[in-house]
């Protein structure tokens, strides 16, 4: 589907003849996701998420001191980064010992290029992706079959806690664009068949589409919704602002990969009347994090190691991801720059792996004061904000950043002064502010919103 010609072709289809091409390709991936590996696995981690401590330590310093000894004897990266940091392994028996290796960044593995596959792969044997972001070059992922089928397995146990099923139908806000821009006229949507999936074009959401969609939602049952949460909460906004009602509700909404703040999660809980969970992972799968019933997230130990480092704010700490779920490209210490609150007692829920409370901050997030601080976190900046559709901070110079904002209609001077004050709250007062009205936020390729977008190195 991100083929170009294939897309100028699939635009120019009746509409039933896309239903067949987004079920085709919903074939396809659904082979490559769900194979006989992703059942065997996701019954495996049904029963390995209720580990004792003793376990979940075992587990994960065996499976540590596999990863080095592979990474050191086939990955070339790994090998010259410990030569070159003089790494003794005698001296790491296990991850008490594993600040005795250097962490690395996207940068490194960037610049390292194929020298972070292992020399037992062929690249062009393995499925690459490619993460997203607004500034540099995307990294290139390269992972075995295995690895995508395990990494679906973690995905899908975080959904299962939840009796969430494969074969359930749902609504997808998505990724992809299965509408035309041109077309001005529903259906807005396209049925990937295989998967019991609709696909709902996120940039036809609007007031004057706003009809035709709840009609198509209440003459539909899904069991769940996902996708782009920001993009869930605009149609919430406008149902809501127009005392429209969701009858046939999903149990379930399944936050994909971008986010929104506290007060835009419980509108959109309030509007769909549904339970929402979030699942914290990343392109690279060097580690993830699977909420529980009691909204904690709990880390995935069978396939990573999380280690927190002290940051600016005692409550938020950093990441460093090490990774053994994927052999072809592993990750160890891996400093992706997000921040999480590590939860201080054990979860209700009764698993015993380590937990978090939230997910306070995703590294594309930051901007750069002109003191040199790296700010994250501004969702949270904007929680209170009052009658405004959608925030973003754009930062193209270290001295100033530019606030856009999609207001409502009852927007006024007043919100404007309490935005900028919450503003500067975080950010201090040597850097610049301005204030951008505009009446929408371009989304990143495939539909993903950012909030914050930083052309600062
Ligand atoms: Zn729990």
């Amino acid at each position: 589907m991100s083929d170009p010609i294939y897309e100028k072709v699939y635009h120019k289809l009746p509409v039933f003849l896309q239903n067949v091409a987004v079920s085709v390709y919903g074939l396809k991936l659904r082979r490559q996701r769900y194979g006989k590996l992703f059942h065997r696995y996701t019954e495996e981690l049904k029963a390995t998420e209720w580990h004792t401590k003793e376990e979940i330590e075992d587990l994960q310093n065996k499976c540590f001191r596999d990863l080095i000894v592979h990474a050191y004897k086939k990955v070339p990266f790994y090998k010259n980064l410990y030569d070159s940091h003089g790494v003794n392994f005698s001296q790491i028996q296990n991850l008490d010992d594993i600040n005795r290796l250097p962490v690395i960044t996207k940068n490194d593995i960037k610049k390292a290029n194929t020298q972070v596959i292992s020399d037992e792969f062929q690249a062009e044997n393995l499925i690459t992706t490619k993460t997203s972001g607004t500034t540099g070059t995307p990294l290139t992922v390269y992972q075995t079959l295995e690895s995508i089928n395990l990494q679906w397995a973690f995905f899908w146990r975080s959904r299962i806690r939840f009796d969430l099923s494969i074969n359930d139908r749902h609504l997808m806000f998505g990724a992809r664009m299965p509408v035309s821009q041109e077309q001005n006229y529903p259906p807005y949507w396209r049925h990937d068949y295989f998967n019991k999936r609709v696909y709902i074009s996120t940039s036809h959401i609007s007031r004057k589409t706003l009809h035709s969609i709840v009609n198509f939602l209440n003459t539909n049952q899904f069991v769940f919704y996902t996708g782009y949460p920001s993009a869930i909460y605009v149609l919430a906004k406008f149902i809501d602002d127009l005392g429209l009602e969701i009858k046939n509700k999903p149990r379930v909404i399944a936050f994909g990969s971008d986010s929104v703040s506290p007060s835009q999660k419980k509108l959109i809980a309030k509007v769909f009347g549904a339970r929402i969970i979030e699942f914290y992972g990343m392109v690279e799968f060097a580690g993830t994090m699977s909420m529980c019933e009691y909204d904690r997230f709990h880390v995935d130990h069978e396939h990573c190691y999380i280690e927190t480092e002290k940051a600016d704010n005692p409550e938020s700490q950093k990441l460093i991801l090490t990774g053994w779920g994927n052999k072809a490209m592993p990750f160890i210490r891996y400093d992706i720059g997000d921040y999480a609150s590590p939860a201080k007692t054990n979860c209700p829920c009764g698993r015993h792996t380590d937990s978090y409370i939230s997910i306070d901050g995703r590294a594309e997030d930051y901007i750069t004061t002109p003191d040199g601080r790296k700010l994250t976190g501004f969702n949270q900046v904007f929680k209170n904000a009052r009658n405004i559709l959608e925030v973003q901070v754009i930062q193209k110079n270290i001295e100033d950043v530019t606030l856009k904002i999609v207001p409502d209609e009852d927007f006024n001077e007043s919100d404007k002064v309490y935005l900028l004050k919450e503003f500067r709250k975080r950010a201090g007062k040597q850097i610049g502010v301005k204030l951008e009205i505009v009446e929408s936020i371009p989304r990143l390729k495939y539909g993903k919103f950012k909030s914050v977008i930083s052309h600062v190195e």
